[in-house]
């Protein structure tokens, strides 16, 4: 469901944060409930476009799960570690979600720019609400679950959150919903029922950004 536009969406607001100069292609932000499947499609968008995009790796102070990698999926970090760096200006945004501090350090950001790739952030709301204070000017987009049902049963089969950590992330989604449907915060929402049909939707919504990052870095 196609929101407004994407073309010509860089908002003129006044007053936005400085991003320390931060220049390339336009970056993407997605967002939507914890276990809505952005980390899924987000993974396969590398794997088919690797050249094009480039993962903001955020920073965390939650502990890692099987699988993840330090650098890779997030910086694991300690809050003190975490509120000094924050303290020193070194983050575009943070919030806390779910216990725990999460944040878009501007090196991050830096380091996909600086070769020349498409940025993606995963974030949660108040991210989103914090991004739009900056002059970063991304594509929004919503990744949606077919419903509250749905998305609890993938977290569960996810099997990587306590009771404790389910319910306050089911908590979220409830909120997070009814927040997508403000008018103008997201571009784009994508429902990710069927999986195959959602990258197709997030694909061809970013094929323009594609085709002009393939043009630069051709010429
Ligand atoms: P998020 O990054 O938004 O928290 P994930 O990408 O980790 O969510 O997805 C949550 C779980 O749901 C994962 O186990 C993933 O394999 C599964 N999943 C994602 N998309 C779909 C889909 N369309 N149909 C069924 N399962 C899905
Ligand atoms: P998870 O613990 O499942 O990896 O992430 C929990 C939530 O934190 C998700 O909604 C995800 O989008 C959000 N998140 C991940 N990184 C960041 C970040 O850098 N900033 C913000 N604001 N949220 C983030």
């Amino acid at each position: 469901m196609l929101r407004r536009p994407l073309a010509g969406l860089a908002a003129a607001a006044l007053g936005r944060v400085p991003t320390d100069g931060m220049s390339g292609p336009r970056p993407v932000v997605l967002s939507g409930p914890s276990g809505a499947g952005k980390s899924t499609l987000l993974k396969r968008l590398l794997q088919e476009h690797g050249s094009v995009f480039g993962f903001s790796v955020s920073h965390t102070t939650r502990d890692p799960r099987p699988g993840e990698e330090n650098g890779k999926d997030y910086y694991f970090v300690t809050r003190e570690v975490m509120q000094r760096d924050i303290a020193a200006g070194d983050f575009i945004e943070h919030a806390e979600f779910s216990g725990n501090l999460y944040g878009t350090s501007k090196a991050a950001v830096r380091a996909v720019q600086a070769m020349n790739r498409i940025c993606v952030l995963d974030v949660d709301l108040q991210g989103v609400r914090n991004i739009k204070k900056t002059d970063l000017r991304p594509i929004y987009i919503f990744v949606q679950p077919p419903s509250l049902d749905v998305l609890e049963q993938r977290l569960r089969q996810r099997n990587t959150e306590t009771e404790e950590s389910l319910a306050k992330r089911l908590a979220a989604a409830r909120v997070d919903m009814e927040s997508s449907k403000e008018q103008g915060l997201f571009d784009l929402v994508i429902i990710n029922d069927n999986l195959d049909t959602a990258y197709q939707t997030l694909e061809e919504a970013l094929s323009e950004e594609m085709k002009n990052v393939q043009r630069t870095s051709c010429s």
